[in-house]
């Protein structure tokens, strides 16, 4: 959970790079906004020519069936256009200037110059977001075997530990968390920014309602329903803001950045004033994800137009997941033991 306070960090980090500041130093150059201009006008660059970019003048597509030349098809068309042209342009871009002395990569649109792999656009964060996928997976049903398998159960078949179901909601809400941030390092569009920002806003909601009810102990339906109720209704206003009516950057930077500090703070202090004997395993996780925090601080363009700062910082979350369910475990653990001890 901790983690999370630090992915949504970087994320609010990266989009509000992408959001207010969308004009980079790249895409302001007049030789790469002619060649786009021209792009877009003929449907090719240099020798290369893109079958999306074929409008007649009332911008109907000059060719093909009836069925495809729906409004929907035209805006996916347009927009492969504009993404074929703008990215052709950036590579030679690219190359023109790799050929002068002391030049650097340049960011275009918000965004590091990337190479395409199959059409995939941050290929190297794809695969550790597919990483961390697979190793929230690894660990909720390690939690799930743990305590349903090894540990023993009351008479009605339920666990001993009083927090089980909470771990499996967020456990569900981690891992579609990390499928839309996969989805999104492919291809970013409107809507897989949207899907992603949303599952992240309410994966950082919800483990905060997590972080109060473990740390206090809450165990009592109705004093849990009243701690999550308000910051559910917060949770929810927030995401329906943000879809239906502005992605705002920088004020879900603020709602973000707020509620990962109140987390990180509630489980810094239950790390500082609890006996739990595997607390080391939550400073671990607070500290490395504050080191890996600065790979996106120091945002460096990707090697070999591959892994940059942002990919790097979700390969080091891969075994910080693995130290946080380790932690989960434990606690089922360590719970359901003095659960026993109080029965006997
Ligand atoms: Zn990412």
């Amino acid at each position: 959970m901790l983690q999370h306070f630090w992915i949504i960090i970087l994320l609010v980090v990266v989009s509000w790079n992408l959001g207010v500041i969308d004009a980079s130093a790249g895409d302001a150059d007049p030789k790469y906004r002619a060649c786009v201009k021209e792009c877009k006008e003929t449907g090719c660059v240099g020798q290369r020519c893109f079958p999306y970019c074929k409008f007649s003048s009332n911008d109907a597509p000059i060719d093909g069936p009836w069925y495809i030349q729906e409004p929907l098809y035209l805006r996916w068309k347009q927009w492969d256009c504009q993404s074929d042209c703008r990215y052709h342009c950036m590579i030679d871009r690219e190359k023109e200037r790799e050929s002068l002395p002391g030049s650097a990569p340049l960011k275009y649109h918000g965004k590091w110059p990337f190479k395409r792999v199959y059409g995939i656009q941050e290929p190297a964060s794809v695969i550790f977001s597919a990483l961390n996928l697979a190793m929230h997976f690894h660990g909720w049903l390690s939690f799930f075997i743990l305590i349903y398998y090894k540990l023993p159960l009351r008479e009605d078949k339920r666990a001993y530990y009083e927090f089980a179901g909470l771990w499996h909601i967020y456990g569900l809400l981690t891992m579609n968390s990390w499928f839309w941030s996969a989805v999104f390092h492919c291809r970013d569009v409107d809507l897989t920014e949207k899907l992603d920002y949303s599952s992240a806003v309410a994966l950082l909601g919800y483990s905060l309602i997590l972080a109060v009810l473990r740390s206090f102990n809450v165990r009592d339906e109705a004093a849990r329903v009243m701690v999550t109720a308000p910051l559910l209704a917060f949770v929810t206003t927030h995401i329906m803001f943000l879809n239906f009516y502005k992605l705002d950057y920088g004020w879900n930077m603020i709602v973000c950045v707020f509620m990962g500090v109140a987390q990180i703070l509630i489980w810094a202090i239950f790390g500082g004033v609890t006996r739990h004997p595997s607390r080391w395993k939550l400073w671990l996780v607070v500290v490395a994800g504050g080191l890996a925090m600065l790979l996106e601080i120091y945002d460096f363009p990707p090697y070999q137009g591959f892994v940059d700062a942002h990919a790097l910082w979700h390969a080091t979350t891969v075994p910080l997941t693995y130290i946080w369910w380790s932690f989960v475990r434990d606690d089922a653990e360590f719970r359901t033991a003095n659960l026993l001890k109080k029965a006997k």
